[in-house]
């Protein structure tokens, strides 16, 4: 298997550890002097570029939030000055005013080759044809696939989102081999394939997605497997580290985390220590070389865990497990972290059960209870009260040994539970905390 920068992406772990440090001191030092916003940062934490005296001292620098980056709007937190910018994106910020990133020239190389790496690591190259479906201009995802893709020497269609007649005919006519897209984009491009009589398996030469920008699970990589012939590729990143960064590599066994640009830790969302190796937890990241916007211990909101195996594909850098879900989505029932994505993962493995459910969180005395109400699929419904009993048990059971906290299951009929704009409301929590 090719690598783009082989002396770097297959490095020793201590010489990775030995280069993030350097960085790490590097960019320390050049954010006390030049940013205002880090050093008061700093400053109000009582640290010193020189009580930076290992990589494991990260811990002892401030965490910066979304709220950092919308307080600082537009470019209060950046630490260059004005003419070292090249390029401003902004994410769309879901409450009050976007977020404006920036970027000098080396940001922008930096990410074009950290997502070349992603792309080498997945088996593309010169010889491919790379459709690039997402939207492009302030949002990143259009542009960051763009320019990796060119990196590496493919032949890149920027087709954005939208007309997906016109995408199908461009994938049939100029033999695109892989296409960076949302995984529901994905799937939608198949069924309007399928209305124009075009089936992307056999009348096209689409072999890879690289997906993201959206939750997705496993099930749904599956789908898009056997029913298109794409293999699909997690991708990851946020317009606050750039844009798309990384993706899986060919093994699609977690995500590689470029460490010599980005530095992560998964501390406890409660105490925000380090979890044990493998474990669950709040992702922290630290981009080491960013210059126009300085992301130190960002907290993005997403968790993960790391994969503390070594790749089979023979690169050091950690991987990340797919995204969890979101920390503001945890419960913490009886001093357990619950995701409602790991409670809508195990009910997903029964096939009697519907895709709606909710859980219902109470404090009887000074004990948490956990009601998980699910609907049956209509063809499971039944009045066979034994039968509905033996379900309701296996579903608890499993729920107990993936939750590690007991939960009460209640069957409901189809439809019946409340939709939100489609979506059921996972959550109540009725709780007086
Ligand atoms: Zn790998």
């Amino acid at each position: 298997m090719s690598c783009w920068e082989p002396r770097i992406e297959n490095m020793r772990p201590d010489e990775l550890k030995a280069l993030q440090y350097r960085h790490l001191k590097t960019l320390v030092n050049r954010l006390y002097s030049f940013s205002d916003f880090y050093h008061g940062k700093m400053r109000a934490a009582n640290v010193h570029p020189d009580d930076i005296r290992s990589l494991e001292d990260i811990r002892k620098l401030p965490f910066m939030s979304k709220k950092d980056l919308r307080d600082g709007y537009p470019d209060k937190t950046f630490a260059v000055p004005k003419k070292e910018v090249v390029r401003y994106h902004a994410s769309s910020g879901t409450t009050g005013k976007p977020t404006i990133v920036g970027y000098t020239q080396k940001d922008i190389d930096s990410w074009a080759t950290s997502l070349a790496r992603s792309l080498t690591s997945i088996g593309l190259g010169s010889d491919d044809v790379i459709q690039v479906s997402n939207t492009y201009g302030l949002f990143t995802g259009g542009i960051g696939f763009h320019y990796a893709a060119e990196k590496i020497g493919a032949a890149v269609i920027p087709a954005s989102t939208g007309n997906t007649e016109r995408q199908i005919e461009l994938i049939q006519d100029l033999g695109v081999t892989a296409m960076a897209a949302t995984p529901s984009y994905m799937l939608h491009l198949g069924e309007v394939a399928e209305k124009m009589g075009v089936s992307i398996r056999n009348d096209t030469k689409l072999r890879v997605g690289l997906l993201g920008g959206e939750p997705w699970s496993e099930r749904m990589r599956d789908r898009i497997e056997e029913w298109l012939g794409v293999k699909g590729f997690n991708c990851y990143g946020t317009s606050e580290l750039s844009g798309p960064m990384f993706s899986e590599c060919s093994e699609r066994d977690g995500i590689h985390i470029w460490g010599d640009y980005a530095y992560v830790e998964i501390l406890d969302p409660e105490s925000l220590e380090p979890v044990a190796p493998g474990e669950k937890g709040e992702m922290v990241l630290t981009m080491l070389q960013k210059e126009a916007l300085p992301i130190v211990r960002f907290r993005i909101g997403d968790i993960s865990s790391i994969d503390p195996e070594p790749c089979p594909c023979g690169r050091t850098h950690p991987r990340i497990k797919r995204i969890f879900g979101r920390v503001d989505d945890m419960l913490i029932v009886r001093g357990i972290n619950v995701f409602p994505s790991q409670v809508q993962h195990t009910l997903m493995s029964i096939p009697e059960l519907g895709e709606h459910f909710q859980i219902v969180v109470e404090r009887k005395g000074a004990l948490d209870t956990m009601l998980v109400r699910v609907e049956l699929k209509r063809e499971a419904f039944t009045d066979n009260i034994v039968q509905l009993m033996a379900l309701r048990e296996k579903i608890s059971y499993r729920l107990k040994n993936s939750l590690n906290v007991g939960a009460t299951v209640e069957l409901v009929e189809p439809g019946t539970l409340p939709r939100f704009e489609g979506k059921t409301k996972f959550v109540v929590d009725k709780r007086d905390i």
